[in-house]
C-alpha cells in the first residue's frame, strides 16, 4: 500500500507547543496514521484523476478484504461498479465534475459490499492543492448511513400515511398556534368550503370568512376565551358551503400541551349537523304542536272539572236561596224552614270553598313522602334523563356539584320535577339567542342549614322577572306560563326558597335552596347569588 505523507497531515488540527521539529513530525504522523486505520468509517485519498492512493482498514473489510495493492488502485470507474445502478450516473457526474472542477464533492449512493449486498452511504471529499495551487491530491470519507436512511424512509412513510389519514378521515380538521393562526385545513375541509389553501396566507386567513355573519362575533369571542384560559371549545356556528349555503356546524378543539404544560397547538374538528339541525327542528316543531295540543287539552279539561265542582254548590246555593225566599215570603213566613234551608246554603258555600281548596292544594304540590337524598345524585339522574333534549340542542352542560353535601329530606319526584323545568327553561331560553349554548349547574352549601342549586344559561335573560311567577305569565308561544310558579311552590313547600336573576353579561340564573333540616329555611341572600362566569 502506498501511504502518502501529506495525506494524514489533514487530520491534524492542533499540536503541542511542547513538540518541536522531527518528534512533533513523528508524534503527529503516528497519531494520524493510528486515527484513520482504527476510524469505524471510510477514510481514503485519491490521485488528481481519481485513482485511489490509499484506503483504510474499515474500508477494505466492507469490499470484502480486498488486498490493499488491489483497491488503492482502483480508477473511479472501478469504483462506481460498486455504485447502485440506481445511483450510479448521477454520481459519477457529480465526481467528474469535482475532479475537473475542483468544486467539493458531496453524494449519498448505496454501494455494494464484498458479499453482494448494498448499503447507503454519505462520501465527501475535498481537492488538497500543493503551494501553487495546483491539486494534487483529494482526500474522502464516507459514512455508512443506512440505518438513517431507514428511519427517514420510514418517518416520510409514517407521514404520507398520517397526511392521508387527515385528509381522508371523514371530517374537517383544523389545527391553530396557540395564538390562533390557523397552520392546517384537511383536504375534507378545504374542499367543503371550496377554497384553495395551499399557500400560506389564504390557510391564515381562511376563518376570517366562512362564519355567517351573525355568528362569526359570537365564534370569535368564545374561542378568544379558549385560547386565552386553555379551556376546550365547543360550540356550534354556521359555514360557508362550497355552494354558497350557510350550514350548521359542531366544532370542538382541544389544546396540546408540552411536557411543562405550555399550549403548544390546537387541534379541531367539526361536523355538518345541518341535517340533524332540521330533523331536531321538524321533532321540536312536531312536539311543541303535541305540547299545545295536550296542555289545550288539559287546560280544557282542568276548566271543565273546575267548572263542574264550583257549578254543583252554586245551582244548589241558587235554589235553596229560591226555597230559603219562598218559606219566608209566606205569610206568615215560615222561620224554621228557612233557617233550615239557610243552614243548607252554608253548608254547600262550605264544600264549594273545600273544592276551591282541593285545587289550590293541587297546585301548590302538597309534600308527599319525605325521604332523605343526595341532590348532587338527583341533578346527575336529571341530566340523564334530559340527555335526549341536551344532546338535540347541542347544549353543552359543566356541573361544579359541592363535595360532601349533606343529604336532605325531600320529595324526590317533585325536586326531580323542578330541576327538569328550569334546565328545560334555560335550554329553551337559548334558543333564539347565541350559537353558544352553555348551562352550568352548580350545588353547595349555602350556609350550614341549606343546600343551594344553581342553574345558569348563556339565554335570552329574563324580559321581566318581576313577572315571572305570575299564573299563566308566558313570552313562549306554547307556554303555558305555570312552571315557574310551580317550581316556587314546591321548592316552598319543603322549607325553601327560589328567585331569579340575569347574569351581568348574558343569560340567567335561577337558584333555589332547600334546608337540610325539614323545618322552613332562611330567606336567601340575593347579593350572595354568584354572579355568572359567561
Ligand atoms: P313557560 O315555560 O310555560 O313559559 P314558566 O313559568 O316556566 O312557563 O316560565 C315563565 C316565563 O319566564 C317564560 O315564558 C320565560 O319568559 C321566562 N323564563 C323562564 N325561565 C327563563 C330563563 N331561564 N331565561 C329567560 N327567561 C325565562
Amino acid at each position: 500500500m502506498r501511504r502518502s505523507q501529506s495525506s494524514f497531515s489533514v487530520f491534524i488540527g492542533f499540536v503541542s507547543p511542547d513538540f518541536t521539529g522531527e518528534d512533533l513530525m513523528s508524534n503527529n504522523e503516528s497519531l494520524a496514521l493510528q486515527l484513520v486505520e482504527n476510524i469505524p468509517g471510510h477514510v481514503w485519498s485519491t490521485d488528481p484523476g481519481g485513482r485511489f492512493t490509499y484506503v483504510n482498514p474499515s474500508m477494505r473489510a466492507f469490499f470484502g478484504g480486498a488486498s490493499d495493492d488491489a483497491l488503492s488502485s482502483w480508477s473511479v470507474e472501478e469504483w462506481l461498479q460498486h455504485v447502485h445502478p440506481e445511483d450510479r450516473h448521477r454520481v459519477a457526474a457529480k465526481w467528474r465534475h469535482s475532479l475537473t472542477t475542483g468544486d467539493p464533492f458531496d453524494s449519498e449512493q448505496r454501494i455494494r459490499d464484498g458479499g453482494g449486498a448494498y448499503r447507503w452511504f454519505r462520501a465527501s471529499s475535498r481537492s488538497f492543492r500543493d503551494s501553487s495551487g495546483v491539486i494534487n491530491a483529494w482526500y474522502g470519507q464516507t459514512i455508512d448511513i443506512e440505518d438513517q436512511r431507514k428511519a427517514e424512509d420510514e418517518l416520510r412513510d409514517r407521514s404520507v400515511e398520517l397526511s392521508v389519514l387527515i385528509d381522508m378521515v371523514p371530517s374537517h380538521l383544523w389545527r391553530l398556534t396557540p395564538d390562533g393562526t390557523t397552520t392546517l385545513v384537511n383536504k375534507r375541509m378545504a374542499d367543503y368550503l371550496g377554497r384553495d389553501l395551499s399557500d400560506k396566507s389564504s390557510l391564515e386567513s381562511v376563518m376570517e370568512t366562512i362564519f355567517h355573519p351573525d355568528d362569526a362575533d359570537a365564534v370569535d369571542k368564545e374561542l378568544g376565551r379558549c385560547l386565552a384560559t386553555g379551556e376546550r371549545f365547543s360550540m356550534r356556528y354556521r359555514l360557508l358551503r362550497a355552494d354558497g349555503m350557510y350550514r350548521w356546524m359542531s366544532g370542538r378543539a382541544e389544546p396540546m400541551r408540552d411536557q411543562d404544560g405550555n399550549i403548544t397547538e390546537w387541534f379541531g374538528l367539526c361536523h355538518d349537523i345541518e341535517d340533524q339541525v332540521q330533523a331536531a327542528d321538524a321533532l321540536r316543531r312536531s312536539a311543541d304542536k303535541l305540547a299545545r295540543a295536550t296542555q289545550t287539552a288539559n287546560l280544557a279539561q282542568l276548566s271543565a272539572s273546575i267548572a263542574h265542582e264550583i257549578s254543583q254548590p252554586l245551582a244548589a246555593i241558587i235554589t235553596d236561596s229560591d226555597t230559603c225566599l219562598r218559606w219566608l215570603s209566606t205569610d206568615p213566613p215560615n222561620v224554621e224552614r228557612g233557617k233550615f234551608t239557610a243552614k243548607r246554603i252554608t253548608q254547600v258555600a262550605l264544600a264549594a270553598v273545600d273544592v276551591i281548596g282541593r285545587i289550590r292544594a293541587l297546585f301548590q304540590q302538597k309534600p308527599q313522602a319525605r325521604v332523605t337524598e343526595d341532590v348532587n345524585q338527583l341533578i346527575v339522574e336529571v341530566l340523564d334523563l334530559m340527555s335526549d333534549e341536551i344532546t338535540a340542542t347541542s347544549t353543552r352542560v359543566d356541573t361544579d356539584l359541592g363535595m360532601s353535601l349533606p343529604q336532605i329530606p325531600i320529595d324526590r319526584v317533585q325536586v326531580q320535577q323542578v330541576l327538569v323545568n328550569l334546565i328545560r327553561n334555560g335550554i329553551q331560553a337559548m334558543d333564539s339567542t347565541s350559537p353558544l349554548r352553555s348551562l352550568r349547574i352548580k350545588s353547595c352549601q349555602n350556609r350550614s342549614d341549606d343546600v343551594r342549586v344553581e342553574i345558569q344559561d348563556a339565554g335570552s335573560g329574563f324580559a321581566d322577572p318581576n313577572r315571572v311567577f305570575e299564573p299563566f305569565f308566558t313570552t313562549k308561544s306554547n307556554g303555558m306560563g305555570m312552571g315557574l310558579s310551580i317550581c316556587r311552590s314546591i321548592v316552598e313547600s319543603h322549607g325553601g326558597q327560589l328567585w331569579v336573576a340575569n347574569n351581568e353579561t348574558v343569560g340567567a340564573t335561577v337558584a333555589f335552596t332547600l334546608p337540610v333540616a325539614s323545618a322552613g329555611s332562611t330567606p336567601p341572600d340575593m347579593d350572595s347569588l354568584e354572579r355568572p362566569l359567561l
